[in-house]
């Protein structure tokens, strides 16, 4: 098991802007420029930005973004699964990584590491969902304090 994100290569970036291309094709949706870039700022990024995070990177480069039209916009690709919403509310962020891996989320910091499991591990409960259908995306959620987290608080009782 790691715990440390596994870094995207840039093949990995271009399978998924062809993949999140042929999905908006397939349901009849335009490709615009803005939606392709909320995408892919997504897509690209290993830290599960937030959807203030995708804005003020988008706005770099689109200036007429709205922060409503990034929340709106990353809402339907979560619905057309090309996204997955970890967090909780309030704390929301996105990944753009579907490969399959679990997530710690810290209650304190709301930072979301991921979890990546060995598959003959991930085999286990999968071959029980796969009972039920096809399997597409994976969410599991574990919550906690990080442990940055633990040291801070450890630091301020000491002192
Ligand atoms: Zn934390
Ligand atoms: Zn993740």
């Amino acid at each position: 098991m790691t715990t440390h994100t596994l870094p995207i290569t840039p093949q990995e970036l271009t399978e998924r802007l062809n993949f999140f291309e042929e999905e908006c094709r397939r349901r009849g949706l335009r490709v615009t420029e803005q939606r392709r870039e909320i995408f892919k700022t997504v897509a690209a990024s290993c830290a599960h930005p937030s959807a203030e995070d995708v804005y003020a990177q988008v706005r770099e480069k689109l200036a007429n973004v709205s922060l409503d039209t990034v929340y709106r916009t990353l809402t339907s690709l979560e619905q057309m699964e090309l996204l997955l919403r970890v967090g909780t509310a309030g704390k929301e962020r996105f990944d753009g990584d579907l490969r399959p891996h679990a997530h710690f989320i810290c209650s304190q910091c709301g930072e979301v590491y991921d979890v990546f499991y060995d598959k003959k591990y991930m085999m286990l409960p999968l071959r029980e969902a796969f009972s039920c259908g096809e399997v597409r995306a994976i969410s599991l959620q574990y919550k906690g304090t990080c442990k940055k987290c633990a040291e801070s608080t450890a630091q301020s009782f000491d002192s």
